[in-house]
């Protein structure tokens, strides 16, 4: 088998992507196309769907033609996705009844607060991990059903499905209306409200509770077993899909950390630590959620806290297309290395309002600390510091609800190609930070659920014996000086709540 290769479809916030990985987890070809992001109102984050399944059938196309591969090369097909991103469409004609509604949107705050006025937010967190959070799936579910005309009836009749983008994926994929297998895996299920945490299966009382017709559900799969085979009109034809993984939880098992105590953070659009705790459910009494990490076929699930930044890589895009004050992401870099700190200048993210560990939907964005001293290189250097600092606050949270703390950290995602970053990042952790080989870490944890799943790999060992390190970054900041900038940064962030009125 070593001759053939294994295709992850990586469909993300901001692209699709699909890789092609050999035996060695090494990236062998590669397609990549965005797609707009919509922004209807304020605090709206919309995708196009169609243009999602358009774009993943061409980057398909793309990463096998540069590499002048054929489906005959690839022995089975790995899905990973951006999670909570919600898509609801006709099972007869495959039409989407509304944009997918992505997971940074906060339109559902209504549904949030009407539904934690009885037993507030952490309603039904013993149950699936998660606090109520515009956030998760189940809410955007809820607001299409209660929003768009029509919808309810539709859905009550049996005629639409729901899923997330792998859903979505898997479903067009596999044939659409004619055939397609509509099924997620747990680790996206756990990402909607609805799925109970030890059964993994869906919630009856919560469904009704939000009005949610099972009928739209997908089946809930483990992360690694054949789903169905890519359908006849597909340049990937026949070749099973056998792994699905949500994207936070694929960066985990492409940074091969399988055992309870290892954990990995990724620096994307937002910013998610991973913390893997074993067969148990953790459940955290410090602001984290509760999620699987992954589960192999009929073997045990795996569970992990999680620490989930809303803002991380999208400031540094928003300071690129709002605010103009560079023209590519990379250049903050430039900029924030002029100048020896921050200058007193923070910046707290608030766009979403803010995630682990503060949950706080009432938030909104500042930027404080300002004087007739600050410039743009200063507050290039606080919106990077202001992924540390999130990230230091997520680290101490796991270190609360574990028992051994964190002694280094694994990084992947777009922002680590930002070596002040990380500097900046293990200055404010104390611990070292260390980027792997292969950072496409996304895609390859969907390839090995995938290839797992068929024999391609044969167990865990292999693919812990892929990963490599490529650079680690040792903290060289005094510990005076971390303390105060963390109580500065902790001030400022106070500075954010209760905005909403
Ligand atoms: P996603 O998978 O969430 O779409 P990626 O992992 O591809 O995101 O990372 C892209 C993000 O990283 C973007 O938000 C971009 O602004 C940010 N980014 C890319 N390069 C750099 C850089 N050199 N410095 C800081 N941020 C960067």
């Amino acid at each position: 088998m070593s001759n053939k290769y294994v295709i992850a479809i990586d469909q993300g916030t901001t692209s699709s992507r699909a890789i092609v990985f050999d035996h060695a987890g090494e990236v062998v070809s590669v397609g990549q196309k965005e797609h707009e992001q919509i922004f209807p109102a304020a605090g709206w984050v919309e995708h196009n769907p169609a243009e999602i399944w358009d774009n993943v059938r061409e980057v398909i196309g793309n990463a096998l033609a540069k590499e002048n591969l054929t489906r005959h090369d690839i022995e089975v097909v790995g899905i990973t996705n951006q999670r909570e991103t919600t898509v609801v469409w006709d099972k007869r004609t495959g039409e989407p009844v509304y944009n997918a509604i992505v997971w940074q949107d906060t339109r559902t705050q209504d549904i949030v607060d009407a539904l934690s006025a009885e037993g507030g937010i952490e309603r039904y967190k013993d149950r699936v991990g998660l606090p109520l959070a515009t956030y998760f799936a189940g809410t955007k579910i809820k607001w299409i059903l209660d929003n768009v005309e029509g919808a309810r009836e539709r859905a009550e009749a049996g005629d639409l499905l729901f899923g997330t983008t792998d859903t979505w994926v898997l479903w067009n994929l596999t044939g659409g209306p004619e055939g397609g297998v509509h099924v997620t895996d747990v680790t996206n299920a756990s990402r909607t409200l609805f799925m109970n945490l030890q059964t993994l299966q869906w919630d009856e009382q919560i469904l009704a509770d939000f009005g949610v017709p099972a009928s739209m559900l997908p089946a809930i799969k483990s992360s690694s077993e054949v789903y169905g085979a890519v359908a006849s009109n597909q340049l990937l034809r026949e070749v099973p899909v056998a792994g699905i993984l949500g994207d936070q939880q694929a960066a985990t098992f492409g940074q091969a950390a399988f055992g309870a105590g290892s954990a990995k953070n990724t620096y994307g659009t937002g910013c998610f630590l991973i913390f893997n705790t074993g067969e148990e459910i953790v459940s955290s009494s410090n602001g984290l959620i509760t999620t699987l990490a992954y589960k192999l076929g009929d073997a045990a699930p795996v569970y992990a806290l999680e620490g989930s930044i809303a803002v991380a890589g999208s400031l540094v895009q928003w300071l690129r297309d709002n605010i103009g004050m560079i023209a590519s992401a990379p250049e903050i870099e430039e900029l924030a290395s002029q100048v020896s700190d921050n200058g007193g200048v923070y910046i707290v993210p608030a766009f979403s309002g803010l995630f682990a560990p503060y949950w706080r939907s009432d938030a909104r964005g500042a930027i404080v600390g300002l004087t007739r001293f600050a410039d743009k290189h200063h507050i290039a250097r606080a919106a990077l510091e202001s992924t540390a600092f999130q990230t230091r606050e997520v680290l101490d949270a796991v270190n609360a609800d574990a028992e051994v703390p964190l002694t280094e950290l694994k990084v992947d995602g777009g922002m680590v190609a930002n070596e002040h970053l990380m500097q900046f990042q293990a200055d404010i952790l104390g611990v070292p930070v260390v980027r792997p080989k292969v950072t496409e870490t996304t895609a390859l944890g969907a390839a090995y659920a995938a290839g797992l799943a068929v024999g391609f790999w044969k167990d865990l060992g292999e693919l812990e014996a892929n990963w490599s390190e490529d650079k680690r970054w040792e903290p060289v900041m005094g510990a005076e000086e971390r303390e105060r900038s963390l109580r500065l940064w902790k001030k400022a962030v106070t500075r954010t709540f209760d905005w909403v009125d």
